[in-house]
């Protein structure tokens, strides 16, 4: 049976850290949006563009909003996020989809998807829930390893570690992301724009399950596994 789980939450909660280890647990696909993009953003050429509702979207462009901390373009990032989960259903994957949706006009677009695809009763969202103090002391701290990119959260359990723990390369900064202007524009635009979909989820029928995120990285694995595998 195929199931497909969504994971959301502010910037700092612990969506990427998490996502990778229930996917490996699951044996799920994790698609990660915002590295789909980044790895589209590295190659993206003058003239790239993406069609969608009639308009062309430029990868260029995108690529100078998400750099800036605002969110890439709904129907841009919608179609990309589209491609792939049909790609993913096609080759028999169960997902768990991190960073997407990222907005309800996005939402609105997967979900019925997803639904079709999956089936209402194999979907399981889950909202990761974070203090805002605590969202911008993790994001002002947080690195990634020079290598594979694998985000190391920035907890006490962390705070000692100077090398990647899978495999042993440098960690880094992620450079323009993590500033704190860059932040404070990533913090508003999750209020603004992402935060709204738990509204629309629930309009849909769907339970949301909420977790707290503010705990170490096993304590909220533990209560996300128990959620989706409820
Ligand atoms: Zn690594």
């Amino acid at each position: 049976m195929q199931r497909a789980v969504i994971l959301f939450g502010p910037p700092g909660s612990g969506k990427g850290t998490q996502g990778s280890l229930i996917a490996e647990k699951l044996n799920f696909y994790y698609l990660e949006t915002s590295k789909l993009l980044e790895e589209r953003f590295r190659d993206a050429k003058k003239g790239d563009y993406v069609e969608a509702e009639g308009k062309r979207y430029s990868f260029l462009k995108e690529k100078e909003l998400w750099a800036s901390g605002v969110l890439n373009s709904p129907p841009f990032v919608t179609v990309i996020a589209q491609v792939a989960v049909k790609e993913l259903h096609r080759a028999k994957k169960s997902l768990l989809l991190s960073g997407s949706p990222r907005t309800v006009y996005e939402a609105k677009v997967l979900t019925p998807l997803l639904r079709r695809l999956y089936g209402k009763e194999n979907i399981r969202i889950v909202m990761l829930e974070l203090k805002e103090e605590e969202t911008i002391k993790r994001n002002s701290q947080r690195r990634i390893c020079e290598l594979m990119r694998h985000p190391i959260l920035s907890t006490k359990e962390t705070a000692s570690l100077t090398i990647c723990p899978l495999d042993g390369s440098k960690l880094v900064r992620r450079e323009g992301l993590d500033d704190p202007e860059n932040i404070r524009t990533r913090l508003q635009q999750y209020a603004e724009r992402t935060f709204p979909m738990l509204e629309y989820f629930e309009s849909q029928g769907f339970k949301v399950q909420k977790v707290d995120a503010g705990r170490s990285v096993a304590e909220v694995y533990e209560s996300i596994m128990k959620a989706i595998t409820a």
